[in-house]
């Protein structure tokens, strides 16, 4: 029996984490933010929510080889984790995005994490030394209204990711 629990937990683990960095997966952010959203409208709590995507990492994995684009992603998956509160939720979006749920965090209290988090990776010597050169991230900060659902919130925060590209990269857009 306790074998079969085991491998019961396995599974679920495979199917809800991303190899490589250990996160959590999109699917399992998803299932999370939708619980947060509910739990946010009970409690009359803040939610807020970070987009994050690597710069010119095309660059970076092209020039130095995809191993060096993973230990990157290893990495930069550390650095998010250690600069948020336990309760807060680090997940892998995809390639070389990843998503942030911010609990009891209004959009004031998201944007200063988002800095400090710019401003770690941006100065990161581990970073730095596996890609050979600076690495930066570019974020997209949002909070949670009354009205949104897991679509809105994430087209919102996606665009704002989107202008902080345009805007130069290295920088955060909140909206
Ligand atoms: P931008 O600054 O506009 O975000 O440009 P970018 O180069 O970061 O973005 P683009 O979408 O062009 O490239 C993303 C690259 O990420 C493509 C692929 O080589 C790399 N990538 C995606 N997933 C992985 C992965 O799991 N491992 C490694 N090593 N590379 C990955
Ligand atoms: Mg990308
Ligand atoms: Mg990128």
């Amino acid at each position: 029996m306790l074998y079969v629990r085991k491998i019961h937990l396995k599974l679920d683990k495979l199917a809800s984490h991303d190899d490589l960095t250990d996160l959590p997966n999109r699917r399992c952010f998803h299932e999370e933010l939708a619980k947060l959203l509910l739990l946010k409208e009970r409690n009359n709590s803040k939610l807020s929510l970070i987009f994050i995507d690597i710069d010119n990492f095309k660059y970076v994995n092209d020039t130095k080889g995809h191993d060096v684009g993973d230990k990157v992603l290893i990495s930069l998956a550390k650095i998010l984790n250690s600069n948020v509160r336990k309760s807060d939720f680090v997940a892998r979006w995809g390639g070389e995005e990843f998503i942030i749920l911010l609990i009891d965090s209004d959009i004031n209290q998201a944007q200063i994490i988002a800095e400090q988090l710019r401003s770690q990776v941006a100065q990161s010597n581990q970073l730095a030394q596996y890609a050979q050169q600076q690495v930066t991230i570019s974020l997209g900060v949002t909070s949670a209204t009354e009205k949104d659902n897991v679509d809105t919130i994430l087209k919102r925060a996606d665009l704002a990711l989107y202008k902080a590209k345009s805007a130069g990269k290295n920088c955060i857009v909140s909206s």
